[in-house]
């Protein structure tokens, strides 16, 4: 029988990495799940309702010892992780370009790791794939915070009193996070622009009845690499794209910004001139803040307001405010990938090292860091 361990976060995670409903899967696919006692609190899920779905409800102590596989939303600590079976497999959001020494220490325990940022942006990967399904959530909140913090309608209204004008969002990095920013917004009835650098996102923006700019010169026009993603634009169309922007984002209310490069730190779209530019009371949500933020004024973590009065929120986690979402969804993201590595029939762990999913998530095994992308940057 597969044992399978569910320790609590840290104290600034309130999400968990299985919910009452993946439980009953997992005791389903004839695994034992064991939840450390009030693991599931922050996100809403009761022990009695981890119980009922045939979880054991245990100390931490407790709920490691010897299991087969721990399931986490963070980068477990070395402690847990030697509490489990030797190679034991270990599955969560391990941050694989954050702190590399702790990231080699994690390694160096023996434990099979699986990071599941890495999982491959495929049709068959789509159930699987924890970005998606956490910035999804992200750019709905970014929408619902920022209109919060604005303090001012956002539909147009056109009442007896008087008319009260739409406000203006607008997006900047048109992924996932981005393309759920422009919908929300939209539903509450802002006028929406958005802005990438990839030309597949223009159709995008157009579909969800926003406007698109952008500088689409033939750097543009090749942005996107062969994964999906952006590409690092060159200085001259750097120079370009701020010209665009200071002049656009002038009369914006709400900014929500979401540009990201994997690997590196998030591209600066909004310098401090362009926010000195900007009107008294709009407001900047900045999604890209975990890797530096895309404005120059960005403090990660916190809320600043400038002296002309824009204020710059810049949230470590925003999926986490609505943690009773971000945790299902996550944990239904952890189900599907696990699914793949049981042997329903024998009741066994069977993982195949030649799927691609298993290729391309596995950091670290037999003590050592695997993946390709890890290599150059060993120190
Ligand atoms: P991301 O979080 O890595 O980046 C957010 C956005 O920022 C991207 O759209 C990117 O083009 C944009 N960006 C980067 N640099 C910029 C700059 N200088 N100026 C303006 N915008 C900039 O993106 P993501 O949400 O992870 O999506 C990445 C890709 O993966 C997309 O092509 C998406 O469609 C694709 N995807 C595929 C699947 C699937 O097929 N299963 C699932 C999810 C996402």
């Amino acid at each position: 029988m597969v044992t399978i361990a569910v320790s609590s976060e840290s104290a600034d995670e309130p999400r968990v990495a299985v919910s009452p409903d993946t439980v009953k899967k997992f005791t389903g696919l004839g695994a034992k799940v064991r939840v450390e006692s009030g693991a599931g609190l922050r996100s809403r899920f009761s022990d009695d309702a981890y119980r009922a779905a045939g979880a054991e409800v245990v100390s931490r102590a407790d709920a490691l010892a010897g299991a087969d596989i721990l399931l986490k939303v963070r980068r477990p600590s070395v402690e847990d992780v030697s509490a489990l079976k030797p190679g034991a497999i270990v599955a969560g959001m391990i941050d694989p370009f954050g702190e590399r020494a702790a990231l080699e220490a994690l390694a160096a325990t023996g434990a099979t790791v699986f990071s599941m940022e890495f999982m491959p942006r495929t049709t068959r990967a789509q159930s699987m794939d924890v970005l998606s399904s956490q910035a999804n959530l992200a750019g709905y909140k970014a929408v619902v915070d920022g209109a919060a913090m604005f303090g001012q309608a956002l539909p147009m209204m056109m009442t007896p009193a008087g008319t009260v004008p739409a406000a203006k969002a607008f997006i900047m990095g048109v992924g996932v996070a981005g393309l759920q920013a422009i919908a929300t917004a939209r539903r509450l009835g802002a006028q929406v622009t958005a802005t990438d650098v990839r030309p597949a996102t223009k159709e995008q923006v157009q579909s969800l009845g926003a406007k698109f700019i952008a500088v689409e010169d033939d750097e543009f026009k090749q942005a996107q690499t062969a994964a999906g993603y952006a590409k690092p634009m060159s200085a001259e169309y750097q120079a370009k794209q701020a010209e665009l922007i200071a002049q656009h984002i002038k009369t914006q209310d709400i900014v929500i910004t979401t540009a990201l490069i994997p690997g590196r730190p998030a591209p600066k779209l909004i310098s401090r001139a362009m926010i000195e530019g900007m009107k008294p009371g709009a407001v900047i949500v900045d999604l890209a803040a975990e890797r530096g933020g895309n404005s120059e004024l960005t403090e990660p973590g916190k809320t600043v307001e400038t002296a002309n009065g824009v204020k710059i929120y810049a949230p470590l986690n925003l999926a986490g405010t609505i943690a009773v979402n971000a945790s299902s969804l996550y944990a239904k993201n952890l189900l599907a990938f696990l699914e793949t590595m049981i042997d329903k029939k024998e009741k066994t762990l069977a993982v195949n090292w030649d799927d691609e999913l298993i290729k391309g998530t596995l950091i670290a095994k037999d003590g050592k860091l695997v993946h390709p992308n890890l290599q150059a940057k060993r120190s």
